[in-house]
């Protein structure tokens, strides 16, 4: 993957107040496209736009570029495709969601938060900082009265900073 596209950008739903957001990123635009090959067997443009919040021409132009760095099939009013390597990427895109999502669900974070807090979290997290919550969440899951314990700790007011004495 490219450096580029693993550069930070604000979350979908942040941009929604904005016009079209260019900073949208390269992964964004992967996990999306096959969200929609899932859901409906073929990712159009126009469908893409709407997902993203972006303008078609935007669309246009970040399936060109994904196209020369091999993630995409784009073929000018053609459904757009991934490529073998496209799949693989936005597969594991979504597994990072995914991670995220597990991990948010364990501190009893509500869907919709947890949708718009990943959207901006999962493109600038380490692959290291990502296996180790992963890690967390199975272990902890792994064990249900620690799961119990945690779960009741997290529906109690939340506790004041400590204070120091000296
Ligand atoms: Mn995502």
């Amino acid at each position: 993957m490219s450096k580029t596209m693993r550069q930070k950008t604000r979350g979908r739903r942040r941009s929604k107040n904005s016009q079209a957001n260019p900073s949208i990123s390269a992964e964004d635009y992967l996990e999306r496209m096959a969200e929609l090959i899932e859901a409906k067997g073929f990712a159009r443009a126009v469908d893409l736009a709407a997902a993203l919040d972006i303008s078609q021409p935007s669309v246009t132009a970040m399936a060109q570029r994904l196209a020369r760095e091999g993630y995409v099939v784009y073929e000018k009013y053609r459904r757009l495709q991934l490529t073998e390597s496209g799949q693989d990427l936005a597969a594991k895109i979504r597994r990072r969601h995914a991670t995220l999502q597990c991990f948010l669900s364990l501190l009893g974070v509500d869907q919709q938060t947890q949708e718009d807090d990943i959207e901006g979290w999962e493109h600038c997290l380490s692959a290291d900082t990502l296996e180790r919550l992963g890690r967390l969440t199975d272990f902890i899951r792994a064990r249900p009265a620690l799961l119990a314990e945690l779960q009741a700790n997290m529906t109690q007011p939340a506790v004041p900073p400590a204070t120091t004495t000296s």
